[in-house]
C-alpha cells in the first residue's frame, strides 16, 4: 500500500554534494515532491519534501538517509505555530494557499491549523505581524 510522508532535511556542508533525492527515486522508487529547498551562506542545506511509496521503502530510505549523516527534523515540520502569540487576527488567512490556517468555528471565528494541510510555503510566517508563525529553517 502507497503511503506518502513529509520529511524535513538538514545538510551538513559536507553532504551537499550527495545525490540524495537521485538514490531515494531511483533505488527506494519513491515519487518526491519538494516544498521547500534553501542552502546557507555557510552552504548548509535545507528541504522539505513529501515522499510518495511503500511503507517499507520509506523506511528503509529514512534509514539510508541517516546513515549518509543528512540530519532528519523527526517533527517533519518546518513551521511552527506558537498559539500563543496569536491574536487571531485573521492577517494570515488569504496567505495560506491550502487552507491549513483557517477558521473552524464561525462563532469564536479563532484560527485553526490543520497540520497536514501545511506545504510550509511559509507565507504565513512573512504575512503574520505578530510572530505566531515562524520556520525552524
Ligand atoms: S496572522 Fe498571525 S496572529 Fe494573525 S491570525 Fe494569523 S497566526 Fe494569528
Ligand atoms: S506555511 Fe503556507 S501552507 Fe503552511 S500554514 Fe503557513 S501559509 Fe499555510
Amino acid at each position: 500500500m502507497m503511503e506518502s510522508k513529509k520529511i524535513c532535511l538538514f545538510f551538513p556542508k559536507s553532504e551537499k554534494e550527495k545525490p540524495i533525492i537521485y538514490h531515494l527515486v531511483k533505488d527506494y522508487d519513491l515519487v518526491i515532491n519538494i516544498f521547500r529547498a534553501k542552502i546557507t551562506a555557510e552552504e548548509e542545506g535545507y528541504l522539505v519534501i513529501d515522499v510518495k511509496g511503500t511503507k517499507e521503502n520509506i523506511a528503509k530510505a529514512m534509514e539510508y538517509m541517516r546513515k549518509s549523516n543528512v540530519v532528519l527534523n523527526e517533527t517533519n515540520r518546518g513551521l511552527q505555530r506558537d498559539k500563543d502569540k496569536c491574536v487571531h487576527c485573521g492577517n494570515c488567512l488569504s496567505h495560506c494557499p491550502t487552507k491549513a490556517l483557517h477558521i473552524a468555528n464561525q462563532k469564536t471565528r479563532k484560527i485553526e491549523f490543520d497540520e497536514s494541510l501545511c506545504i510550509e510555503c511559509l507565507a504565513c510566517v512573512r504575512n503574520c505581524p505578530f510572530g505566531a508563525c515562524s520556520s525552524i529553517f
